[in-house]
C-alpha cells in the first residue's frame, strides 16, 4: 500500500494528531485519515513518534496480528478525540481520559538520557503497537501544560476543524493552510461580493 503523506500544519507534533480527521465539523464530509494500522504507523513516523526502524518493525507486527492492529487504530482515534475535546472543547471528562492514557504510557517507561549530556526523555522498555500513542499522549500532555497552548486556534473555515498554534507575529493567522482553506474561503467571499454588487 502506498504511503500517505500527512499534511502537517499544526506546529506541534502532538497537535497534528487532532488534524487526522478531514472536515471534522461536517457530518456528511467528515473523513477519517487513521482508518487502519498502517496509516497510524505512517502518521506516527512522519510526525516523529516512531523512527524508521520502529515503523518497519511495527508494520510487521500489525500485519500478522489483527487484534494488535485494531487496538492501535482504536487507541489512536480515542486519544485524538479525547485530546480534541480537552484542548478545543475544554472538556474535563475528556481531560481525565487523556490523563488515564498518559498514566498507562508511563508504566513501562523510564526517564533517562539516551546519550550522556542530552535532556532526559521517556524511554520505553520495548517498542510495541502501544508505543506511537504512548509517545503522542505524552506530547499532548506536555503541550496542554505549556504556555504555548494559549496559541491554539481552529481554522476559520466553517467545516475544516483543523487546529494549529498561531505563532504569526501579529497572531492573526486564520487558516490551517493559506493555500487550501484560505484560498477557498477568499474565493467564496469574492464571489459573494461580486454577486452582491450585481
Ligand atoms: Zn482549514
Amino acid at each position: 500500500m502506498a504511503t500517505v503523506r500527512f499534511v502537517q500544519v499544526a506546529g506541534d507534533p502532538a497537535l497534528e494528531l487532532l488534524n487526522t480527521v478531514d472536515w471534522r465539523l461536517s457530518e456528511e464530509r467528515r473523513g477519517e485519515l487513521l482508518g487502519d494500522a498502517p496509516r497510524v504507523l505512517d502518521w506516527a513516523a512522519q510526525t516523529g513518534f516512531l523512527d524508521s526502524a520502529e515503523r518497519v518493525r511495527l508494520g510487521e507486527v500489525v500485519d500478522r496480528d489483527t487484534d494488535a492492529a485494531l487496538a492501535l487504530v482504536n487507541d489512536a482515534q480515542r486519544l485524538r478525540e479525547n485530546a480534541y475535546a480537552m484542548l478545543v472543547g475544554h472538556d474535563d471528562a475528556a481531560a481525565e481520559r487523556v490523563v488515564e492514557r498518559y498514566r498507562q504510557s508511563l508504566v513501562d517507561a523510564r526517564l533517562a538520557a539516551a546519550t550522556d549530556g542530552e535532556a532526559l526523555r521517556w524511554l520505553e522498555a520495548s517498542t510495541t503497537p502501544r508505543t506511537p500513542v504512548d509517545r503522542a499522549v505524552r506530547g499532548v500532555v506536555d503541550l496542554a501544560r505549556s504556555d504555548r497552548v494559549r496559541l491554539l486556534q481552529q481554522c476559520a473555515d466553517d467545516v475544516c476543524g483543523w487546529v494549529y498554534l498561531d505563532t504569526s507575529p501579529r497572531h492573526n493567522r486564520r487558516w490551517c493552510s493559506a493555500s487550501d482553506c484560505g484560498d477557498r474561503n477568499r474565493a467564496r467571499a469574492y464571489y459573494r461580493r461580486r454577486r452582491a454588487a450585481e
